[in-house]
């Protein structure tokens, strides 16, 4: 691979400043990118859909319904459940399979998903959707709390790791305290909880909107590594295909980090090719911040992890064992990728990230995320894996 073509796409991302979800600079982003993916000889499709500039508004959408539910409790304990229980379910429903409830009114911002097909010379037989984001986060206190809390979730039980875990407590709390108020029973010291509740929402709500007004970071190795990643392995296969039979789509998502809505679009968007043709996806998100792994389970911000087919782990595993890597999985990281998105719709694969020994993503979400700070000797080695995990995938029977 010529490594100066790849330095120079992660730079040319984090020359944007910033890639924050919905704005403007990630349309200017998608511009660059489909100019990128005209000079590799392929015909890219920028297309739109709505989405958000940012997870915490979100968040903060369902803590907030939550929070009024809770006020109420004293004169109107059935509005408190109906509130709790409305806000967990679609706080949950909305994470796992990355669609849009009640945060709605927050999701109502233009995006692209910039993608582009590579057919087979004969007819196909399979299809590899091949995927990385190339949207910034937001930045926010909560990413200091997130790098102290990192190595305790990464120790945690796969139930324990998905991060909004004390929000579901939380929400769970309160249905429990406006049954408890609705029917006679046990007398619990109900308004000292009930004011501790109201409390922690209020705390929650000022970390969210922190969060949510913060400037999105650049974004060097979460994502421009992964995006530089599927260009160079875009490149690779038009020079030499592992087959003849096997579509290649190059998907560049916009809204990832919002809620992984760009992959949700154009899943739901392409749902009848997808049933036409055997789909993988390979996923590369952030393979600049340490040595290649790979995800054998998807965790989302909240609810159920979503593992990934043990035949496409098995492969996966057998390539890393092929590049010599050590420690490169199945992992589990304590949040989600794209990947997600696709599973939760039935599309098998994988994700291939980088991170150092113990769960570590140095500069993660932070202004820090640049190019001279990112490992580029670690992302060059996960480019290597990506492209072997690739032509497994191409090569899997139906
Ligand atoms: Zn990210």
């Amino acid at each position: 691979m010529d490594p100066s073509h790849f330095e120079h796409r992660v730079k040319a991302l984090e020359a944007f400043g910033h890639r924050g979800s919905a704005s403007a600079h990630e349309h200017r982003a998608a511009q660059y990118l489909a100019g990128e993916l005209r000079q590799l000889g392929v015909e890219p499709t920028i297309k739109d859909f709505l989405g958000a500039r940012s997870l915490a508004a979100r968040l903060f959408v369902h803590v907030l319904v939550a929070a009024l539910g809770a006020a109420l409790l004293w004169r109107m304990p059935l509005v408190t459940v109906i509130c709790a229980v409305g806000a967990l379910v679609s706080l949950v429903v909305e994470q796992t399979k990355c669609v849009v409830w009640l945060s709605w009114p927050v999701c109502q911002y233009r995006s692209h998903n910039v993608w582009a097909c590579i057919p087979p010379v004969r007819e196909a037989r399979r299809r590899i959707l091949l995927c990385a984001h190339y949207d910034t986060q937001h930045s926010g206190v909560v990413w200091t709390i997130n790098r102290y809390l990192m190595p305790l979730a990464n120790r945690s039980p796969l139930l324990l790791k998905p991060p909004m875990l004390p929000v579901v407590g939380l929400m769970s709390v309160q249905i429990l305290l406006g049954v408890l108020r609705l029917v006679p029973g046990p007398s619990l010291p109900i308004t000292p909880l009930n004011i501790a509740l109201l409390l922690a929402y209020v705390a929650l709500s000022l970390l969210f909107v922190q969060w949510a007004l913060g400037r999105p970071v650049p974004g060097a190795a979460d994502n421009a590594s992964g995006v530089a990643a599927v260009l160079e392995l875009a490149e690779r296969w038009l020079r030499n295909p592992p087959t003849d039979d096997v579509e290649l789509i190059v998907l560049l998502p916009g809204c990832e980090e919002s809620g992984m809505l760009g992959a949700a679009a154009w899943a739901d968007r392409h749902r009848q090719d997808l049933a036409t043709l055997p789909t993988a996806f390979l996923n590369i998100d952030a393979v600049g911040f340490g040595p290649p792994r790979f995800l054998g389970t998807e965790v989302p911000v909240a609810g159920l992890p979503i593992r990934s087919d043990a035949k496409i782990i098995g492969l996966s595993a057998q390539a890393a064992t092929e590049a010599g890597l050590i420690d490169a999985g199945p992992h589990t990281l304590p949040g989600p990728t794209d990947g997600l998105a696709f599973l939760a719709r039935r599309i098998p694969g994988i994700t291939i990230v980088g991170f150092r020994d113990g769960g570590v993503l140095p500069n993660y979400h932070t202004f820090a995320d640049t190019s001279a700070n990112m490992d580029f000797a670690a992302a060059r080695a996960g480019v290597d894996f990506a492209e072997l995990v690739c032509r497994k995938l191409a090569l899997m029977e139906n």
